[in-house]
């Protein structure tokens, strides 16, 4: 897609730090990483984000994913790593071509903090919620 960062770099128009590459899937380290060893997976083709990615591409990006993760434990000694995704601004996403963030961490001090706020004060009705989502599915 034009103007697509990824796009370029997928196409080596732009440069990047490349850690693996295939067919279908790139991997590069994030530009500007939460903790040392932060990667991006995604596919070469355009797709908006994880939502709108056909399954077969999914699978590939995951897998990748998943290998990254193994070998951030194993050749970075990470200690953990956190998997994530974000599909449109609202939930974060700033580049809007599907990437795959694989984040070692070391310390639940180092880069990244995710917190989640408790809603249940607010007094969400689970059942209902729960109709809503298994209507959908
Ligand atoms: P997100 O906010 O989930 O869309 O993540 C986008 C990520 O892409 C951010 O962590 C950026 O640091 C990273 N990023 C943006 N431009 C580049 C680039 N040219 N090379 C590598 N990483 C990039
Ligand atoms: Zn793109």
């Amino acid at each position: 897609m034009k103007d697509c960062v990824f796009c370029k770099i997928a196409s080596g128009e732009l440069p990047s730090t490349k850690v693996y590459e295939d067919d279908d899937v790139i991997a590069i380290l994030d530009i500007n990483p939460a903790t040392r060893g932060h990667t991006l997976v995604m596919p070469k083709v355009h797709y908006d984000n994880f939502l709108s990615t056909p399954r077969e591409i999914l699978t590939k990006v995951m897998i990748v994913a998943q290998r990254l993760g193994q070998i951030a434990m194993k050749q970075l000694h990470a200690r953990g790593v956190n998997i994530l995704t974000n599909c449109y601004p609202v939930a974060g996403q700033s580049v809007l071509h599907f990437h795959v963030h694989v984040i070692p961490r070391y310390d639940t001090t180092d880069g990244l903090q995710i917190s989640m706020k408790d809603m249940s004060e607010e007094k969400l009705n689970l059942p209902t919620i729960a109709k809503e989502i298994t209507k959908g599915m």
